[in-house]
């Protein structure tokens, strides 16, 4: 496999090339456990899979890193919501549902699964580094990060400083202390009541983005191989993380691929908690397997913005059904066994190396199976079908299931 990835950041597709030979350093933004978790949640994160299944089965060794984003503006207003129940309570309700729903689904578990508000030693001290460099500043105990200080500061937006600042942008409080109009909260004073941590700038709390330049950077290193996140976050959040972590270290680029999925429809409409249009994986693994809601999420491709519609599962019935019946065909190997090689296997890998493209592979996963079925097919074939569908994550195919993650959070 010659794997090339689409990259926000450049707007091209290019070969990854690792920082270290046979490692890949994966970060993907998590969930802020406010609430429950939505389709468009699981269409980022077994997207994610399986690339991540991709690369280790070519011998990759991937550490793969996914945090909770367990204290920002949403888990207070729910916490007030909800009479000044624990964020610790909350997060813990939600981040169990939706670990429960990923398990299933077979989403293999993060080699490191950290929590914002068990770094805050590291946020501070990130944030200590930017001020030593002269690209922040402390006003009557918030701090600032100085997006003049960074020529950079939307290159991975590809637009002009004037157009980002009419962007929605919910770090761009206090706007009357800020030296410019996108400059962004490292730290904050918070309101009485809210929780807060001791720092050099006064009891406050995490700005949003500086906690995942934290944790990316003590989990990974300060330069990381492929970020990703819906494109939703592009701006402000990926946008500062770059900042950020580029100012900390000096090292550029923070990032060597930004790979960002789109965001799920439903019947045309992006699915959000305020629109109130959410489908729930839960309630679709309800009347369908797991593996079917797979089959779905892969057969999009995972920079689409796809659109759910009703019907859409029962439409791949057929094929799960094939799929399902021919690897049963083949005998049972394990997700990473060695298969000879087979020209089914150069075909899908044809098709994932051109920016992970799953619903062509998945095409022609399709053709091998009903080959299978009828009999036409090569010598090897069914056996390299239920090999190549086990590392797209299927677990009718003996793909390793999320226990045997490297981590057990
Ligand atoms: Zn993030």
């Amino acid at each position: 496999m010659t794997l090339s990835l689409y990259s926000t950041l450049g707007r091209e597709q290019r070969p990854l090339r690792p920082l270290k030979d046979g490692v890949v350093g994966i970060y993907v933004c998590g969930v802020t456990p406010y609430d429950v978790t939505h389709l468009g949640h699981a269409f980022s994160y077994i997207q994610f899979d399986a690339l991540r299944r991709y690369l280790t089965r070519f011998g990759y060794q991937v550490r793969y890193v996914q945090n909770v984003t367990d204290i920002d503006d949403d888990m207070i207003m729910v916490s007030k919501q909800q009479g000044g129940r624990p964020i610790a309570e909350i997060r813990d309700e939600n981040d169990a549902i939706f670990r429960a729903d990923m398990d299933r689904m077979n989403a293999l578990r993060p080699t490191v699964y950290p929590l914002a508000t068990e770094h805050i030693d590291q946020i501070i001290e990130t944030t200590q580094r930017i001020l030593a460099n002269g690209q922040g500043y402390a006003v009557d105990g918030d701090v600032f990060f100085d997006v003049a200080s960074f020529p950079r500061y939307g290159r991975l937006n590809g637009v002009t400083l004037e157009e980002l600042g009419t962007r929605d942008n919910p770090e761009a409080k206090d706007a009357e202390k800020r030296r410019g109009p996108l400059d962004f909260l490292l730290w904050q004073r918070v309101e009485p009541g809210d929780p807060s941590w001791e720092s050099p700038w006064g009891p406050g709390r995490p700005g949003w983005s500086i906690e995942c330049t934290a944790m990316s950077m003590t989990h990974l290193g300060e330069q990381i191989d492929i970020h990703g996140g819906g494109r939703d976050l592009c701006f402000p959040h990926h946008e500062n993380e770059i900042a950020q972590a580029e100012s900390a270290t000096g090292l550029e680029p923070f990032c060597g691929t930004w790979m960002h999925n789109g965001m799920l429809q439903l019947d045309g409409v992006k699915m959000s908690k305020s629109l109130g249009n959410l489908v729930l994986a839960r309630d679709l693994m309800e009347r369908v397997e797991p593996d079917h809601l797979r089959l779905y999420l892969l057969s999009e491709h995972y920079r689409t913005d796809a659109d759910y519609r009703e019907g859409v599962l029962d439409g791949l019935s057929g094929r799960h059904d094939r799929f399902t019946r021919a690897a049963a065909t083949a005998p049972a190997r394990n997700e990473g066994d060695v298969v000879p090689d087979h020209p089914l296997l150069r075909k899908f890998c044809e098709a994932m190396d051109d920016d992970l493209d799953t619903p062509l592979a998945i095409d022609r996963l399709d053709a091998a199976a009903t080959r299978v079925l009828d009999g036409s097919a090569e010598p090897g074939e069914a056996a390299a079908l239920r090999s190549v569908l086990s590392v797209l994550g299927f677990a009718h195919a003996g793909a390793r299931g999320p226990a045997t993650g490297d981590f057990d959070p």
